[in-house]
């Protein structure tokens, strides 16, 4: 075989290769129905009220996943910068992982956030992971609990290799660790009740369960 083809030969193998891996990442996620009419709702978790509650006690394995496994936090929420989010960090590039199903509503460059995705899921949060070197996900993919989202980096404004990770209701922020016990990388096992107060701000409140 002459040479040109080989190389003509070895391009198409490589597209192909290349052609399946996107396609392969287009395939639906079996996601329940009831599931996605519960994200729907979950766009304004005060649609016809003013509180709702996440019975986090309930949640199977496959229901919540630390979002950075191994990781420490290297500046927790809030503070005198008045930190929306917790920075957590690992000693590598590793990967960030869904908190909880749902659906990407954003993924992509988002100013000093870096390469950014934003996940809505049907609990009534949202949850944000930030600075990736890569987003592994695509606005409108639904994911598992666990899946990928990106990979941990430094894009946009931070200071060494770290995940900047929020929890939000409808945008707004609040501390992770309400939810999340960082020590030891788990969901805290409570009722979590988030009430909207009459100036528009929200109380987090919550009920340990034995
Ligand atoms: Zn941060």
């Amino acid at each position: 075989m002459s040479r040109v083809l080989l190389c003509l030969l070895l391009h198409f193998l490589l597209f192909a290769f290349h052609f399946s891996l996107l396609m392969a990442q287009d395939e639906p996620v079996d996601i329940d129905e009831w599931q996605v009419m519960r994200v729907e709702a979950a766009k304004d978790p005060f649609a016809n009220r003013d509180q709702f509650t996440i019975n986090f006690a309930n949640y199977t394995v496959e229901e919540w996943c630390y979002p950075l496994p191994g990781a420490k936090v290297n500046s927790p929420f809030g503070g005198a910068r008045h930190h929306g989010g917790t920075d957590l960090q690992t000693f590598g590039n590793d990967t960030t992982r869904a908190a909880f199903a749902g659906e990407v509503i954003l993924s992509g460059p988002y100013f000093a956030y870096g390469n950014c995705v934003i996940l809505r899921h049907a609990n009534g949060l949202e949850t944000l992971y930030s600075h990736h070197s890569r987003n592994l996900v695509k606005v409108g993919q639904w994911l598992h609990a666990g899946d990928p989202v990106g990979l941990e980096g430094q894009t946009g404004r931070a200071t060494g290799i770290h995940l900047h990770f929020e929890t939000r209701v409808k945008g707004q922020p609040f501390d992770s660790s309400r939810i999340f016990n960082h020590e030891n990388n788990a969901l805290i096992r409570q009722i979590f009740v988030v009430t909207k107060q009459k100036n528009g701000s929200l109380r987090f409140t919550s009920a340990k369960v034995e």
